[in-house]
């Protein structure tokens, strides 16, 4: 049982659905188009897990299905119903998975009460572990993107919350420590507790399998109603190792988002594309690179000749309960603070100066022009030889670029 398609999108998340939307936008026949997704829904918009799916009109959606295996020569791929899909050209959209205790030592992911933040069915499991713990205990496990967002909702839907990180600050791959401490002492005044520096150890059971207790390695022991686990993602390319390149824990593509095979393009979290302003390849786990790098590597495949290398400066943003921020470019070099870092609910930034020119920059509170500032000022990367007069000028500094 087989069936061809010019195109097949291997995904059902973010870059997947908008790479199908850029396809139906540009023009494909009914027929042509298909997306293979281990989901049992059509792509929706993950940040937000809103159920507003991206689907477009006239793309055959082949869901509920994984790709258990792929061969890039034959240019097939085989699903776990047992059929044969073939294409012309495929575009990887197979993002990633989350990171789970187990693969650090720990059992018990599978406790109701236990829950991980990527998909709807994740999402739903959430909501219930909330609604059945009202005014309980929940220990949030890893202080990154997923850490501080479910923590900042734990807290709004009245839940106690204690959070638990190696790190010395929450945010490490990003956030410098005193940028850190700020959004820690906001979360500190709305009840979040802090234990840094330590991991967990282990779980305590009752008899229908939910945690009880978490006990961590430094010995402390926190009786729980829930678990929220953030521990970081591993991108999918199981399928694929042996036959393409990878780079940076993914999939290795050139400025068009192709692969080490010519007819395999690859995108969002997957893919490790060139960022000409680093002058290397990156990995990027954020949606504004998912849905510009679907849509750059569908312009290249149907239109090479009027394609140019994607250009792109790195961009994430977070929202939680009434704080806002944006980051752009790369937090690399010497970083100049502006603003109160002190006061709660005040608008704050810092630079990133690197050899001699600013490559990226942080901005707590801004208005939209502010943020369009600092997204511009990454862009143009001015030179600034006096740190102290860019200190001074703050904020200002980019609204002047
Ligand atoms: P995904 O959206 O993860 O999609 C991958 C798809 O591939 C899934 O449908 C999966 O089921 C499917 N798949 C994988 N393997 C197979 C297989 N073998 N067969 C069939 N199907 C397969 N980023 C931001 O910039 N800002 C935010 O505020 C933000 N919030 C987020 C909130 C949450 C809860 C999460 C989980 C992520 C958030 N992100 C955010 C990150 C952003 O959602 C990701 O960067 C983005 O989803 C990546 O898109 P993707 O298409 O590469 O991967
Ligand atoms: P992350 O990489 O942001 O953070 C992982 C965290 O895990 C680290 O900060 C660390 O504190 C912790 N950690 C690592 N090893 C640990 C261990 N052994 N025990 C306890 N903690 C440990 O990953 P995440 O928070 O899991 O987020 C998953 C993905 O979702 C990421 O790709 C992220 O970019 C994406 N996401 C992005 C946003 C956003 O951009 N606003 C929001 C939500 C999720």
């Amino acid at each position: 049982m087989g069936r061809a398609f010019v195109y097949v999108i291997l995904g059902g998340g973010v870059s997947a659905g908008y790479a199908a939307l850029e396809f139906v936008r540009r023009g494909v026949s009914h027929g042509e188009l298909c997306i293979i997704s281990n989901e049992s829904v059509a792509p929706y918009e993950r940040p937000a897990l809103s159920k507003g799916y991206l689907l477009p009109e006239g793309v055959e959606l082949v869901l509920g299905t994984g790709v258990k295996s792929a061969d890039v020569k034959r240019k097939t791929l085989l699903t776990t119903t047992g059929e044969t899909i073939s294409y012309k050209f495929l575009i990887i959209a197979t993002g990633a998975r989350a990171l789970k205790l187990e693969e650090f030592g720990v059992n018990g992911s599978d406790a109701e009460n236990v829950c991980y933040l990527r998909d709807i069915s994740d999402a739903n499991r959430l909501v219930n572990a909330i609604q059945s713990s009202p005014g309980g205990n929940a220990v949030v496990i890893g202080g990154g993107y997923i850490g501080m967002e479910c923590a900042a909702s734990l807290v709004i839907n009245k839940i106690n919350v204690t959070m638990v990180f190696p790190e010395a600050h929450c945010m490490a791959r990003l956030l410098t420590p005193k940028i850190a401490s700020y959004y820690e002492e906001y979360y500190k005044s709305r009840g979040v507790k802090f234990i840094k520096g330590t991991v967990l150890s282990s779980f305590d059971f009752d008899s229908n399998g939910k945690v009880t207790d978490v006990t961590l390695r430094d010995g402390t022991k926190l009786s729980v109603d829930m678990v929220v686990v953030g521990i970081g993602i591993r991108p999918n390319t199981g399928l694929f190792e042996g036959q393409l390149t990878l780079e940076k824990g993914g999939i290795k593509v050139n400025g068009m988002f192709q692969s080490s095979n010519s007819s395999v393009y690859a995108i969002g979290d997957v893919a490790a594309f060139p960022v000409k302003a680093f002058g290397e390849k990156r990995r990027l786990e954020h949606v504004d690179s998912a849905r510009k790098s679907a849509k750059h590597a569908v312009s290249s495949i149907m239109e090479p000749d009027k394609t140019g290398e994607f250009d792109y400066i790195p961009f994430f943003y977070s929202r939680v309960f009434t704080l806002s921020w944006q980051f752009y470019g790369d937090n690399a070099g010497e970083v100049v603070y502006y603003g109160d870092l002190s006061a709660s609910g005040s608008t704050f930034g810092a630079y990133w100066v690197n050899k001699g020119h600013v490559v990226g920059a942080f901005l707590e509170g801004g208005t939209r022009e502010e943020y369009e500032a600092i997204a511009k000022t990454t862009t143009l990367r001015p030179a600034v030889e006096d740190l102290t007069e860019l200190e001074r000028q703050g904020l200002g500094f980019a609204v002047a670029v």
